[in-house]
């Protein structure tokens, strides 16, 4: 990559930042240290979109990341998509990992066995640090893997808001209410239970609760009402979307009650048109006292999120997974942010990895190179000062993440 001297200024600076990754799907360490890693893990999680649409059938990318299957012949299936693949901004981290941790340049046919046999021997406790923090600089991840069983001082979990924002059958009320002693006759019963859940996933480290950007109606409480008592009567089947749309509400008080935030996902996945950042639209305002954290800049819809985080009060932009989908499109709407949204509201890098975690430090060099890009820019034009970009990109990169999570560091 070619920098101006101004981007490479703000590099220099950002690299000396502490950092909040405000999202990833990490899970405890020991699970990737027990597992078996090579060259085509680094293929993982994301860069399957590219595959499968590249040509690669679904059992082959299941077959390419089976340790038990012959590395070589693993290879064989990957290497004819790779150069279709090797210039999306999904597969640079992969790339940049190699060369990073592993010292290889290029991942190819004379380099993925040393690679891989590389890997394998860095696999081992501690490589969360080694990685995150003394390479990223990153103070805390926030995570999700619906789990909360960390034991250290640098993954801090969100969890799904369906842990008890939906229910799927009357053993599912029981189990939950069981585990309060508690007893549920009715929805106001299990809204109780819901409340001391989310209360002991606080307890147990959770900062916030994780939903998306679905199609949702005006509240029915009648209509919820009538479902949940029939799914407690042990009747299956019927429309559930009332209840669901019902207790999603409930969740979002909940969380501002407990000072949770509400993380929502917006656009990009498979039918993205299910998954439009203005499904949220009116319930920004319902919730007033709920700070909810809006991801992805609703990829494609990138103006019109922009547009939302201008307009309310209690909603933040998150550029999670942004950078990695496209530096272009991320670096125009970047832009488009600063013309309209206060530099308080943006929160600038989320890895968004889960077993590849060497890919979060190519995620963080391409954040870094999009906030240096849109920032010098503005320098250059003489719309800001060096000083002044300094400080908001270690707003994007630490203080809102840790000012809108309340984080303890
Ligand atoms: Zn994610």
């Amino acid at each position: 990559m070619h920098y101006t001297s101004t981007e490479e200024k703000l590099m220099q600076e950002m690299w000396q930042m502490e950092i909040v990754d405000a999202h990833e799907h990490l899970p405890p360490e020991h699970v990737r240290t027990d597992a078996t890693v090579d060259a085509l893990t680094l293929f993982s999680h994301y860069t399957r979109t590219d595959l499968i649409t590249a040509g690669m059938q679904a059992q082959d990318y299941d077959r390419m990341l089976n340790p038990e299957i012959p590395l070589e012949e693993r290879w064989q299936i990957f290497r004819p998509h790779l150069d279709n693949i090797r210039y999306g901004s999904y597969a640079r981290p992969a790339f940049i990992a190699a060369k990073e941790f592993y010292g290889f340049d290029d991942i190819s046919d004379e380099t993925y066995r040393p690679l891989s046999e590389r890997m394998q021997y860095e696999n081992t406790p501690g490589i969360y640090q080694r990685i995150l923090r003394q390479k990223c600089h990153i103070r805390v991840a926030l995570t999700q893997a619906g789990r909360t069983d960390y034991d250290d001082d640098l993954l801090v979990p969100l969890m799904p808001l369906d842990t008890y924002g939906m229910v799927a059958s009357r053993e599912d009320i029981e189990k939950k209410a069981t585990r309060f002693n508690m007893e549920v006759r009715s929805l106001e019963d299990y809204l109780a239970v819901a409340r001391e859940g989310v209360a002991q996933l606080k307890t147990e480290g959770s900062v916030g609760l994780k939903t998306a950007s679905r199609p949702n109606a005006a509240v029915n409480r009648q209509a919820a009402e009538e479902i949940f008592e029939s799914i407690l009567a042990g009747e299956q089947g019927g429309n559930t979307q009332p209840l669901r749309d019902f207790l999603m509400h409930e969740m979002f008080e909940i969380a501002a009650d407990l000072d949770m935030v509400v993380a929502v996902h917006t656009g990009m996945w498979g039918d993205f048109r299910t998954l439009d950042p203005k499904h949220f639209i009116p319930i920004f305002p319902q919730h007033p006292r709920t700070r909810f954290d809006v991801y992805h800049m609703g990829m494609p819809w990138v103006r019109e999120t922009g547009v939302i985080g201008k307009n309310f009060p209690n909603v933040w932009l998150n550029i999670c997974w942004c950078h990695i989908i496209s530096q272009k499109m991320t670096c125009s709407a970047l832009d488009e942010y600063i013309d309209m949204v206060p530099m308080n509201k943006i929160i600038g890098f989320g890895g968004d990895y889960g077993r590849p975690v060497e890919k979060v430090y190519g995620h963080l060099l391409m954040a870094i190179e999009d906030i240096a890009a849109v920032l010098g820019g503005r320098i250059d034009r003489g719309l800001m000062g060096f000083d002044e970009a300094v400080s908001i990109a270690n707003k994007w990169l630490y203080e809102n993440p840790k000012e809108l999570y309340k984080l303890n560091i």
